[in-house]
């Protein structure tokens, strides 16, 4: 008889919500977790869907909001996480805070409580060869495992360290100033030759962002994160430290580009943004990772001429963050190519944030459960919120320049007819919610 166990590594969100998932659907689960025998920096109990930082899982709007609609497709699906946080809601306005230490007691009791659940205490440190195993290690990932993964993968396919750049939403760039050009006009098709969004600057305009980045709050890293990291992902505001002139000399270099809506001018220095999805609605601000806090970001990149009155999909940062290169290791049921014995799910595949993890492990957890049971179960389709994020990973994010994702509306596939930028939002974000919430249901009607 074949063996019908599912090994799920990790007890963390994507770990507790897949086994939740995996067991409701009848399948035996074994899950590994290393706390409390084996600690992290950021963990602080032996508690399964410990929250490491913030008590917040966002905004809760299912209508305006990506983050909510997630929360809305997880709870139509039966995951353990949103009802944990629903049971142990707080006070938030129109977010969805929890009391963290109520939440995770809650997820830990009904894990432990589940007649199809068992537990083992102790660091898993290899990818098995044998059996149906589920690797939710998240961003602090043990550094055995690591190594084990890289030498599955590849050293170059797994990052020990975030360096996010802003990522902007595409129309919301005012293209009255800034042109789209690849550096010397580089590439063989006229797609490749404006490749980029640029951004210009006066001398002035230069000198006033050097100034703000200077003044701008930033974050410091945890205890034990720092280890070695720097090299070549300095944040900007550490580079504009080095001399007033290292950004026109590094990452906003003028050379090689001509203004198209001002061509007799020559820019003191010009801004890049990179596109960052296939879908073309999302670009990264190129070399502009950053520690400034959230909110000294919106400012000081509300500087740069051309993206003043830009929207975010992500800010940027650098964390501590065990991650693949999902885009070109994984299969589009999150299983390792090259090993299809092994899934992944969680932050390590690289979305970022508590839900969008635990959004990732239901996904996982089902498919799983699925593939054991004989099913076929495809992935949800890209107009709806886990659908897109699970698309974005495993295929519609650029991979060289992969980074971890929070989901958002540049995920999904534009409406027809609806228009873009600031104005039609309100009207575009219910479309996209209402869109998803049916093509949703159907796909988890189709499982039944
Ligand atoms: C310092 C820090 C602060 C963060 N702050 C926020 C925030 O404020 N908001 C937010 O949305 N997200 C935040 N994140 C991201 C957050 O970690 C993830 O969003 C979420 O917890 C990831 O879920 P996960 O299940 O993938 O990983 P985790 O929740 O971290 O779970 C992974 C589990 O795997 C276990 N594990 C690791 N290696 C092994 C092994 N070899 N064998 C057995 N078990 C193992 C760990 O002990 C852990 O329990 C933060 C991350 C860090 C590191």
């Amino acid at each position: 008889m074949t063996d019908k166990t599912l090994h799920i590594v990790g007890g963390g969100m994507a770990g507790s919500e897949a086994a939740w998932q995996a067991a409701n659907l009848g399948i035996n689960v074994v899950l590994h977790e290393m706390r409390p025998k084996v600690e992290t920096f950021a963990h602080q109990t032996g508690n399964f869907g410990e929250m490491v930082c913030s008590n917040s899982f966002r905004s809760d709007d299912d209508e305006q909001n990506a983050v909510g609609l997630l929360h809305w497709e997880m709870r139509a699906a039966g995951g353990l996480v949103m009802a944990s946080a629903d049971a142990n809601k707080l006070p938030a306005g129109g977010a969805l805070a929890v009391d963290r230490e109520a939440f995770a007691e809650h997820i830990t009791a009904k894990i432990n409580a589940h007649p199809l659940i068992s537990v083992e205490f102790g660091e898993v440190s290899e990818l098995p060869t044998d059996g149906t195993w589920l690797f939710a290690t998240g961003p602090l990932t043990s550094p055995a495992l690591g190594a084990a993964i890289a030498a599955e993968t590849g050293t170059d396919r797994l990052a020990f360290f975030d360096a996010i750049a802003p990522i902007v939403y595409a129309d919301s760039v005012n293209m009255d100033i800034a042109w789209l050009q690849s550096r010397y006009d580089k590439g063989e098709t006229e797609e490749e030759q404006k490749a980029y969004l640029n951004c210009p600057m006066t001398k002035d305009q230069y000198e006033a962002f050097i100034d703000a980045l200077a003044a701008a709050d930033k974050t410091e890293f945890h205890e034990g994160e720092t280890a070695g990291y720097f090299d070549g992902c300095l944040p900007i505001e550490v580079m504009a430290e080095r001399g007033r002139e290292t950004l026109r000399f590094g990452p906003m270099k003028p050379v090689g580009l001509t203004n198209a809506n001002d061509p007799e001018n020559k820019p003191y220095a010009v801004v890049q943004l990179r596109r960052d999805n296939k879908l073309g609605t999302l670009y990264n601000i190129v070399g502009f990772q950053t520690k400034m806090k959230y909110g000294a970001q919106t400012e000081v990149f509300k500087m740069i001429p051309g993206l003043e009155d830009a929207s975010f999909a992500r800010l940027g940062g650098i964390h501590r963050n065990t991650f693949l290169n999902s885009p070109t290791l994984l299969d589009d049921q999150m299983r390792l190519k090259s090993r299809p014995n092994i899934r992944f799910a969680g932050q390590v595949t690289g979305v970022e944030g508590y839900v969008e993890s635990a959004a990732m492990g239901l996904l996982a957890g089902r498919m799983a459960a699925a593939e054991l049971l004989g099913r076929d179960l495809p992935p949800p389709p890209f107009t709806t919120a886990m659908g897109a994020l699970i698309n974005h990973i495993t295929g519609g994010a650029e991979a060289k320049t992969f980074q971890p994702m929070n989901v958002n509306f540049g995920l999904f596939p534009p409406l027809d007819g609806m228009r873009g930028g600031r104005k039609g939002r309100k009207e575009r974000y219910k479309g996209y919610t209402d869109r998803a919430k049916d093509d949703y249901n159907q796909w988890l009607d189709g499982q039944i």
